[in-house]
């Protein structure tokens, strides 16, 4: 090998061990003096594995075998092991291993086959990737999503009720909230199961969605099998019409309900409640109306609308 090519090797940030033919150390490059605590002048001369006696049978072989038999290159697979060569942190002797990818290159040299092995540190790749996951999970936990839905979750509600609520209070505008709740869904679990009971919950949620076609609206899952709406600049009455089409348009749907149920199709009950500038004006105070304005719509027979009555003055 040429003084260059020699000098080039040592320089890479890899492990190279060179094989001849006899399974024979004939390369074993700078990088993995340190990580194997043994000196090129040490192993060359000596038998792959005599010195790595562990690596008999394992994947590893199989390669090196393959590559000098069939001159076939291989990246050898993980799935057995990820450190399969007694590799460590430069300086560490009994540290934990140095995760690794691996891969067998044959090459003739006159008429002779070697077999290049290279070995790449990936433990910096793992515990990257540790960290995304990590991450991804943080934003999940602080997204505005609901996972099984798609549509806002209870947090994005909060922070959209509170601020419509400000804006109502500043412009003097109206605002009005509708509480969803779905009719007998227990019923609807107990028959069918918990998993179509999601699937029942998010097709309803695209289709509340769908309903809110103004920038400014928004629909999100408020708990369980509860959702709500927010309409900005819309008045009582307003939203007493949107809310009996929302109702119109689930019934629509035809999601079969359980039997026992007072209908043969999935309904939603809905209360409503707006904006007053003396009464209520903080998000409890609308939610508590349009939360017993539904409650006077379960009791009422279910599958329809009640709004809350004026506050009194
Ligand atoms: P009502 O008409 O009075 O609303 O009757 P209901 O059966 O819908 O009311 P209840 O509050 O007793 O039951 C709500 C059910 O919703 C019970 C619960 O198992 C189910 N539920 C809540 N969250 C989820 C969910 O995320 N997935 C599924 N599949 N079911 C849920
Ligand atoms: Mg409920
Ligand atoms: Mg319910």
């Amino acid at each position: 090998m040429s003084e260059l090519s020699a000098h080039a090797i040592n320089l890479v940030n890899c492990g190279i061990i060179g094989v001849d033919s006899s399974l024979q150390i004939v390369l074993w490059n700078t990088w993995m003096v340190p990580r194997s605590g043994q000196s090129a002048a040490r192993v060359r001369g000596q038998s792959l594995f005599d010195v790595f006696p562990e690596l008999r049978g394992s994947r590893v072989e199989s390669a090196v075998q393959a590559a000098l038999k069939n001159g076939v290159a291989a990246n050898v697979p993980q799935s057995q092991s990820s450190a399969p060569f007694p590799l460590r942190e430069a300086g560490q002797f009994d540290g934990a291993r140095i995760d690794q990818a691996v891969s067998v290159t044959p090459f003739n040299e006159g008429k002779e086959r070697f077999c290049l092995i290279e070995i790449r540190d990936i433990s910096g790749v793992f515990e990257r990737e540790r960290r995304l996951l990590d991450h991804a999970e943080s934003l999940r936990a602080r997204s505005y999503v609901d996972g099984l839905t798609g549509i806002a979750n209870r947090r994005y509600f909060d922070v959209a009720l509170d601020r419509e609520l400000r804006r109502a209070q500043r412009l003097g505008s109206e605002l009005s909230l509708l509480l969803m709740d779905i009719d007998t869904f227990k019923l609807y679990n107990d028959h069918f199961g918990h998993l179509k009971g999601d699937a029942c919950l998010a097709t309803v949620a695209q289709s509340l969605a769908a309903m809110l076609k103004r920038p400014a609206d928004v629909a999100a899952r408020y708990g369980g099998e509860e959702f709500a709406a927010i309409l900005p600049n819309t008045s009582a009455e307003q939203a007493r019409v949107h809310a009996n089409l929302i109702r119109e348009q689930v019934a629509s749907l035809g999601v079969p309900q359980a039997p026992g149920a007072a209908r043969a199709h999935v309904t939603l009950s809905i209360g409503v409640a707006s904006f007053d500038k003396a009464l209520r004006n903080a998000a409890a105070a609308m939610i508590e109306a349009a939360d017993q304005a539904l409650y006077a719509a379960k009791r009422a027979g279910r599958d329809q609308v009640m709004v809350a009555a004026d506050p009194a003055r």
